[in-house]
């Protein structure tokens, strides 16, 4: 298996369009020689985890640690620099799946702790006044098939039997008032429920100013080549770079995708997935505007997702019936420097095609990139004390999803360094990056490629 590391000279997303002063930014001409903590990646990630560590520090009124950001190409140039935009908490989808192969409080646990992180993140923009164009609102998920709207529509009843508070969020429409509520043409049925949207890279980059202005240290195309397999005599890791090397108690692989290149206990279990996406402009506005998000359920592996935006343009992405029967496509992929080629005209006539009331808007695909995300064998991110390390934190894995997941789960990272236990974070347990996890070889994500006549995993 080659190691994954970031490509050069990845595709421009529609967000990273217009980059920030910190797109390049290194706040100092050489590396230090030692750092409390090392975050390896400055996606949302990595920034988030030093904004939480700096914050808790302040709060504890204790000295302020020094803190390393390495980047191996721009701030923000992962995967969270090309997402969809959607901020969007999972509440009976994939959370059904998990009471069935866990239990249902575990499952719960997972889908109050989304709520939480948009509730959370809807606060911190607010109260930071970050101009991001975050917007809380319906997002609509709406199935086209018979079989697995009747599928979804059990297990929410399911989980909602059970208990799973945030389910009960769900609104449900089936047949035509779906179809009239959602204005998918074809629409057998949908769930409604509130989700966020914004600019990814405009609030990774406010946190990185946080962070930098309480003395976190970022050094852009930086990669890191390796990091030590065993501790010097005082507990402390080197982080190699090719621009010198860095000792640290305390490394935090907030690298997503390219975990494995720098800690091989993760090889076979996060795998580099790509992605695609796009931005559509409508010169003629609809009749019939959107302001939900949504969610395009062909079947139980097909799906796309929207965000309308404040410019009137929508970003699209998905397409995957285009490639996703083909592996090599997209599975162990990490070039993000070009695109699916079977999937790149995918998005073109997409509004029209679905929506009604847009078939005059003469809307047109301004723009299609790739990303890269980082799955998991088990479909669950990898957070917390990689094991057998200690000092070494993995939070990586987030399954195309991370959105919903990240803030929350970076301070409980920050309080495990502060020497909180897992349990004691506030982390869905379900997440916990444990030895008995690594020692699984089952690989859904392979389980889930639809053949010809297969309908494949639903969590794909
Ligand atoms: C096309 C696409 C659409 C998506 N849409 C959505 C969506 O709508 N909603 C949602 O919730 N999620 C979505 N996701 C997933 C979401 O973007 C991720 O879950 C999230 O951004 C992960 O953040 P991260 O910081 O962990 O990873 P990343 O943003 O990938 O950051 C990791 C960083 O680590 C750096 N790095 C890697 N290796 C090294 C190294 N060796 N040395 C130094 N730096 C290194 C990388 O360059 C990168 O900047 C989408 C992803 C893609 C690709």
């Amino acid at each position: 298996m080659t190691m994954p590391f970031p490509v050069n000279g990845g595709m421009t997303s529609f967000w990273r369009s217009q980059p920030d002063t910190l797109d390049n930014h290194r706040s100092t001409e050489t590396l230090p020689e030692s750092s409390n903590i090392v975050i390896i990646g400055a996606g949302y990630t990595g920034a988030a985890t030093a904004y939480h560590c700096l914050e808790q520090g302040q709060s504890t009124g204790r000295k302020k640690p020094s803190i390393m950001i390495l980047e191996a190409r721009q701030a923000c140039s992962g995967a969270t620099g090309r997402n969809g935009g959607h901020l969007k908490p999972d509440v009976y989808n994939g959370i059904n799946t998990l009471a069935n192969d866990y239990d249902i409080d575990a499952a719960a646990e997972v889908a109050m702790f989304e709520m939480q992180n948009l509730q959370t993140v809807q606060s911190f923009v607010e109260k930071e006044e970050i101009e991001c164009d975050l917007r809380v609102a319906h997002a609509i998920d709406v199935q086209l098939d018979d079989a697995h709207f009747a599928k979804l529509r059990g297990g929410l009843e399911s989980l909602i039997i059970k208990g799973s508070e945030a389910s009960k969020l769900v609104e449900m429409r089936a047949g035509e008032k779906a179809e009239a509520f959602s204005s998918v043409k074809g629409a057998r049925g949908c769930f409604s429920y509130d989700a966020g949207r914004l600019w990814p890279y405009k609030l990774i980059i406010h946190l990185l100013k946080r962070a930098i202005a309480s003395g976190a240290n970022l050094q852009t195309y930086t990669p890191v080549l390796q990091v030590s397999d065993t501790p010097d005599k005082h507990g402390r890791w080197t982080v190699v770079t090719d621009r010198g090397s860095i000792r640290t108690k305390h490394v935090v692989y907030a690298c997503n995708a390219y975990t494995p290149a720098l800690a091989p206990e993760f090889q076979n279990h996060i795998i580099p997935v790509r992605g695609i996406c796009s931005r559509i402009v409508v010169p003629n506005p609809s009749s019939n505007p959107l302001d939900s998000s949504y969610t395009l359920r062909f079947n139980n592996w097909d799906y796309d997702y929207l965000i309308p935006r404040p410019d009137g343009s929508i970003v699209v992405g998905g397409a995957r019936s285009m490639y996703l029967r083909e592996p090599a496509n997209w599975y162990n992929v990490t070039d993000d420097s070009r695109l699916i080629d079977s999937a790149a005209h995918y998005f073109d006539g997409y509004m029209q095609r679905h929506f009604h009331g847009w078939e005059n808007t003469g809307a047109y695909t301004d723009r299609v990139w790739t990303g890269i995300m980082g799955y998991t064998t088990d479909f669950l991110p990898h957070i917390g004390p990689v094991p057998g390390k200690p000092g070494q934190i993995v939070i990586a894995g987030f399954n195309g999803h991370g959105m919903p997941q990240i803030f929350l789960s970076a301070l409980g990272v920050a309080r495990m360094i502060e020497g909180a236990e897992y349990g004691d974070t506030g982390l869905p347990r379900l997440f916990e990056a444990t030895l008995e996890r690594l020692q699984n070889k089952e690989n859904r994500i392979l389980h889930g490629i639809p053949s010809t006549s297969d309908r494949g995993s639903s969590r794909l």
